[in-house]
């Protein structure tokens, strides 16, 4: 996408922001599919495709479409059986492996592995815990009290991949922490897709540009999470995801080209990620 064409849409866009109002909460509690699948049609498109529902609002003009190429569009079908994957079941067991503080101690798995990072309070481990709302005893383990080691958590989601949760970074995290998340990142062979989360009402902050320059350096896949969508109005949120939009496709190489909006708390957009994971780790044939 041209820098000048996102420039124009924002400034179009910004025109007529204030008539859209907020962004809507939908639930409060996790949602199956099956319910999701009930909802009225607008609804739906805003919880399962948040990408969508912005691009509504904008302005056509002579490159329409938020995203430059729909690369990751799936249909309903796929979004259903990537659900199953993340549901508990005897057959398929979703658990918390272990933890590591050093990428020695990480458990030696064949799977195919996905990373989440992003600094403090980003909404990791709400996330975490969205993608996990179908397997309620596994427990996201949080440690945010200062001087508690910060460890790599595991969690194995059948046969089918290995999900990490990485220490958040941040002007709290300790020296050593770069130094873990860098050998992983570096090293780890299964390692298939690094999702950087990024605050959506907040936007990229100094921290998050150390986190992508070394996805960059070590030439990463890497996927762009936005959390906390429903904190903002839908005028701000697209303005964000339209600047983020535009540092990924001029500022990045090894970032995929499409953003992921999610909420933790409306589950909007959580849905399109787990199919994502799935797909990406091989877990939809
Ligand atoms: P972490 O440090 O990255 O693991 O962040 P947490 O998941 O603990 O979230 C940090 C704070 O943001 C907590 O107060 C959460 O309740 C809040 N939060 C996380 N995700 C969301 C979200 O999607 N929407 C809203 N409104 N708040 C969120």
């Amino acid at each position: 996408m041209a820098a000048a064409s996102v420039c124009h849409r924002i400034g179009r866009f910004l025109e007529m922001a204030p008539a859209l109002g907020r962004w809507p909460r939908v639930y409060s509690t996790s949602p199956a599919f099956s319910e999701v699948l009930r909802l009225p049609q607008k609804q739906l498109t805003k919880v399962v495709y948040p990408l969508r529902e912005l691009e509504r609002h904008l302005v056509a003009d002579t490159r329409p479409g938020l995203i430059e190429q729909s690369l990751f569009d799936p249909s309903l079908e796929d979004i259903a059986k990537a659900e199953s994957i993340f549901a508990v079941t005897a057959r398929n067991r979703i658990e918390y492996l272990s933890s590591a503080v050093r990428l020695d101690h990480a458990p030696s798995l064949q799977q195919p592995e996905v990373c989440f990072i992003g600094r403090s309070n980003v909404g990791k481990s709400s996330l975490i815990k969205a993608l996990f709302s179908l397997a309620p005893d596994v427990e996201v383990r949080v440690s945010k009290k200062p001087g508690h080691t910060k460890k790599m958590n595991f969690f194995k989601v059948g046969k089918h991949f290995t999900l990490v949760d990485m220490p958040g970074y941040g002007y709290r995290a300790p020296e050593d922490f770069v130094d873990m998340v860098e050998a992983y990142l570096k090293e780890r062979k299964n390692l298939k897709r690094t999702f950087l989360l990024v605050d959506s009402v907040v936007g990229i902050t100094k921290f998050d540009n150390i986190a992508i320059e070394m996805c960059e350096e070590f030439a990463l896949p890497y996927v762009m999470v936005l959390t906390k969508t429903d904190k903002s109005s839908k005028g701000y949120l697209l303005k964000q995801v339209l600047q983020i939009q535009k540092f990924v496709n001029t500022q990045t190489q090894g970032c995929f080209p499409q953003l992921f909006p999610v909420s933790a708390m409306t589950y909007s957009g959580v849905h399109v990620l787990k199919c994502f994971i799935a797909d990406i780790t091989g877990s939809l044939k």
